[in-house]
């Protein structure tokens, strides 16, 4: 892949800030539960792994893998390409995506959870795209909201690229 000009749109040092924070908000609301944290591959993993670490308390991890997203525009397809390994119901579940855009991969993913019975769901996103919302989504807790533009990096990718950078960024050119 060629090249691209990369300007940073989220620090470093403001991600981990909000991290921190949500994770201790977290771990103040659950503390003491039976928590499952599911993360949803592959974009959340990095946001994932930083927030479980920020959490005081112990808890189980699940992955969920689905793709939903073509280039640089949300196709609207929700394909699951990878399932939970247990149940979780009864569970405390936090559900964490790395973003949500136009809200349809985290309503399909919100649907889905609830129907197998946990005892809570609760919903962080790092980042939310409110313009770009096409379904109405709430969410428990948003580390940040972000105009309509594309970002990559902290887990997010532009073509499989970009995923381990440690910070948010604004791809300049897509050819
Ligand atoms: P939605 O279903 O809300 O439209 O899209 C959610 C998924 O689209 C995210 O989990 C993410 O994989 C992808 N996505 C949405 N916006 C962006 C973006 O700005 N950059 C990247 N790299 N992926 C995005």
């Amino acid at each position: 892949m060629e090249t691209m000009k990369l300007s940073t749109y989220i620090s470093e040092a403001d991600i981990q800030k909000k991290v921190k924070d949500l994770g201790q908000t977290l771990s103040q609301k659950l503390k003491g539960r039976d928590v499952v944290a599911i993360c949803v591959l592959k974009g959340s993993f990095v946001f994932f792994s930083d927030l479980i670490r920020s959490m005081d308390m112990d808890l189980q991890v699940e992955f969920f893998g689905v793709s939903s997203y073509q280039g640089t525009t949300s196709s609207g397809e929700v394909k699951v390409t990878l399932d939970l390994t247990h149940p979780i119901e009864g569970k405390d579940v936090i559900l964490v995506e790395d973003i949500v855009d136009t809200g349809l991969t985290m309503n399909y993913l919100k649907n889905a959870l609830l129907s197998r019975m946990p005892r809570s769901l609760t919903t962080v996103a790092l980042l939310e795209k409110p313009e770009a919302l096409k379904v109405p989504c709430e969410l428990d807790y948003v580390g940040f909201k972000i105009p309509n533009d594309f970002v990559v990096g902290y887990g997010l990718d532009y073509q499989g690229h970009y995923r381990n950078l440690p910070y948010i960024a604004q791809v300049q050119n897509f050819n």
